[in-house]
């Protein structure tokens, strides 16, 4: 937070887009299951084909592998040089938002921006000559409000799926065992690699992370999400009800807790601090490694 200049609603700021397209170049934009789906309407294919050309680590980011057109950076595989983003209708939240960031800190929402220079200007200072807007303004110009309930609501599944791992591993006999190696593989998940979880994981379940096949609720950021989560439990515990061993219970608390830790990345957080709080929280639960 140190290093982040915090902003009030009112605030007035160069926000008006010059569409250098400066932005679009050498970031990480990492994108939640609706966007991606957002992204493929707007693209006009579908989400596994979308996901598999502009994506990497199974369709939480998307590829920087475009032309080094500013400063030697790379550009978001969805630039096109002259024309801009070729998703625009269908941008995920970080792009609505840029060069804002929004933080939830004590369930109060705030936004900011990095460091104390307003950051178009190094690649936009053109900016300085276009018409200011609020902070609210330009958020409701950006059409950003689904896009944060639906970060929001990501959230709180990226929390029960994590749920679903505590239940696996205090509630069927494998913490009692004295188990210590389901804690191991949490911590050491939180500090892998993305590529490295995404392997873990394996493709049908960042199929059912990423790719989830629902009908008829697209464009509706609730009822996607809604049933997305329903989909994904009730396939899992179509999974885990075969499983009788402790070995079992702790490969699938592992599985919830990585699918939460992969999806937790997505939504810009960090998993080794999820990793950590929720190790803690286990261990208070009498958990142990
Ligand atoms: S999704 Fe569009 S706006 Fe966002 S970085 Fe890529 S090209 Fe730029």
């Amino acid at each position: 937070m140190a290093d982040n200049s915090i902003l009030s609603l009112t605030d007035v700021l160069p926000l008006t887009c010059s569409r250098s397209g400066t932005c679009c170049h050498g970031k990480r934009v990492n994108i939640n299951p609706w966007e991606l789906f957002r992204l493929s309407e707007a693209k006009g294919i579908n989400p596994r084909e979308f996901r598999d050309s502009f994506c990497e680590y199974g369709g939480i980011r998307l590829k920087f592998n475009g032309e080094s057109r500013w400063k030697g950076m790379p550009a978001c595989s969805l630039y096109e040089s002259g024309f801009g983003c070729s998703a625009h209708p269908g941008r995920p939240l970080v792009c609505r938002l840029y060069p804002l960031g929004r933080q939830i800190l004590n369930e109060e929402q705030l936004y900011i921006y990095e460091g104390r220079e307003f950051p178009c200007l190094e690649g936009c200072p053109e900016v300085l000559d276009l018409p200011r807007l609020t902070v609210a303004g330009y958020i409701e110009g950006q059409g950003a409000g689904d896009f944060e309930q639906a970060q929001d609501l990501y959230l709180e599944m990226m929390q029960n799926l994590a749920d679903a791992a505590f239940m696996l591993l205090l509630e069927t006999g494998l913490s009692e065992s004295g188990d210590g190696k389901t804690l191991q593989l949490w911590r050491q998940m939180g500090s892998e690699k993305p590529e490295k979880l995404t392997e873990r994981i394996g493709p049908m379940w960042m199929d059912r992370l990423m790719l989830p096949e629902l009908k008829d609720c697209g464009e509706n950021h609730e009822t996607f999400i809604h049933r997305h989560y329903e989909m994904l439990i009730s396939e899992a515990e179509e999974a885990f009800s075969a499983i009788s061993g402790l070995d079992g219970f702790r490969e699938a608390s592992v599985l919830m807790m990585g699918l939460a830790l992969h999806l937790g990345r997505s939504l810009g957080a960090g998993p080794e601090d999820l990793a950590e709080k929720w190790i803690a929280v286990a261990r208070q639960n009498g958990a142990r490694e």
